[in-house]
């Protein structure tokens, strides 16, 4: 979803370029790099309920496979665009190769919403988008998995129809599929738990007690409200957590002074992270604007919702009490808000290093699924939890034995990885 005249592509590229610049990148190894290897686009005919056939439009990008299988998610969003796609394709890649995976990076979406289809229509959708892609995905090839709005169920129908096209049992094909049909325990919790493994690591290095903190957290989907259980868990408190409300067509901020009490909240949240707004005020919830959760005083910045939302236009907006921002969505800063967020002296942990923990444990799943033997809940999440603060250590090391900003020093190391394998494969 591209917002405005904001292009997630430029500037996924243009991050791409200063760093390739900075490292002083071989042209052809930039020039491969800075772009996807290769891209389908594809209509989608859906046979509708009510007999009428309608067309959408898929795409997925896979932007490098040096390091092993193209991975990424597929989004359902009526605001979906190519560029969007390449951008999280680009960050995909990035984001796999600093979480040390023996994977690439992909990503797809789907000009729809689903909110808006039936369970039948979304079946046939999800069963179409895989009959245009199965030549080119697989788990040697690509491994999508869920991301905005889409779920387990949407995997599985994905997967039943890889496998009935191909004729075997191939689970490793798709990541996020419910428990019981081989997806891996704590996917669901996966990448909010992560975020939160980086805060406490960096709340660590920086000397703050969690249970000293505060945090407004953009967005209450499956990312969000993870992130903000594990946070309450380790003691802090969420004063604010914002949401899209689609009959009204825009957000809304929901505030507690003394700390929300996210179970009670999660209790009144649909499915798609839509806070029910009198249940809310009837728990003593005050609702404010959308974007109230920017300008909190608080400790801890969360946006976890969509990208571009730390912008030019807010960013002067973030109170001087907040330390430390953590990227849950990808690309929440445009590039010129980012420049603003350096000067002020904020601790970013950048997106594709903070949110890593869902494609960490869709690895898990993948590695699960093609040993046909599963592991439980605590195996994983000390995994999980394991390789994040391993990545947190390695690029906060960087940065401060070369005075880096954290994005700066994260692309680095992921950049550096990607462009030795494409050497060692003898690409460029
Ligand atoms: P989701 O669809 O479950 O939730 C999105 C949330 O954002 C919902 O609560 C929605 O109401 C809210 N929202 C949408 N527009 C908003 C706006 N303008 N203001 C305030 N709130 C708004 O999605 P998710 O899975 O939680 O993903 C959130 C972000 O994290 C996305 O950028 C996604 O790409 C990224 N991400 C997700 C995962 C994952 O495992 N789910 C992994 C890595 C990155």
């Amino acid at each position: 979803m591209s917002t405005g005249n904001y292009n997630p592509y430029h500037t996924a590229q243009k991050q791409f370029d200063s760093v390739a610049e900075k490292i002083g990148l071989e042209p052809a190894i930039r020039e491969f790099l800075r772009q996807p290897m290769k891209e389908f686009h594809f209509t989608i005919p859906v046979k509708m309920d009510d007999g009428s056939t309608k067309i959408f439009n898929g795409y997925r990008v896979q932007h490098n496979d040096a390091l092993g299988p193209a991975k990424g998610g597929i989004r359902f969003h009526p605001e979906e665009t190519i560029d969007t796609v390449r951008a999280l394709s680009l960050w995909m890649t990035w984001k796999c190769s600093l979480l040390g995976l023996p994977l690439g990076g992909g990503k797809g979406g789907v000009v729809c919403d689903p909110r808006l289809l039936s369970e039948r229509e979304q079946e046939r959708l999800c069963r179409g988008y895989v009959r245009n892609l199965f030549k080119n995905m697989g788990p040697g090839i690509d491994v999508p998995a869920p991301d905005v709005m889409t779920n387990a169920q949407h995997m599985l129908w994905m997967l039943d129809e890889y496998e009935t096209i191909t004729g075997g049992r191939y689970p490793g094909a798709l990541t996020g599929k419910p428990v019981a049909m081989g997806g891996s325990l704590g996917r669901t919790e996966a990448t909010g738990f992560g975020l939160i493994y980086m805060l406490r690591e960096a709340l660590r290095e920086k000397g703050i007690k969690a249970e000293d903190t505060s945090a407004a957290i953009q967005g209450f989907g499956n990312v969000a409200r993870h992130a903000a259980l594990k946070y309450t868990e380790l003691g802090g408190r969420v004063v604010v957590v914002s949401c899209w409300d689609n009959n009204d067509k825009k957000p809304y901020s929901f505030y507690k002074k003394d700390g929300l009490n996210i179970e009670e909240l999660i209790a009144i949240t649909d499915s798609f992270g839509t806070i029910d707004k009198e249940k809310a005020q009837e728990l003593g919830i005050e609702i404010l604007p959308g974007d109230a959760w920017i300008e909190q005083e608080v400790d801890i910045l969360i946006p976890a919702a969509l990208e571009n939302q730390i912008t030019i236009d807010n960013v002067n907006k973030i109170s001087q009490k907040v330390k430390i921002i953590v990227e849950g969505a990808n690309g929440p800063t445009s590039t010129e808000a980012d420049q603003v967020l350096r000067e002020k002296d904020i601790f970013v942990i950048p997106d594709f290093l903070a949110n890593a923990g869902g494609v960490t444990c869709s690895y898990f799943e993948q590695v699960q699924s093609d040993s046909n033997y599963y592991w439980e809940k605590d195996e994983v999440m000390e995994k999980l939890d394991k390789k994040m603060t391993a990545a947190f250590k390695d690029v906060y090391a960087l940065a401060e034995k070369d005075s880096l900003y954290m994005r700066d020093a994260a692309y680095i190391i992921a950049i550096n990885r990607v462009a030795q394998a494409v050497k060692f494969r003898g690409w460029v």
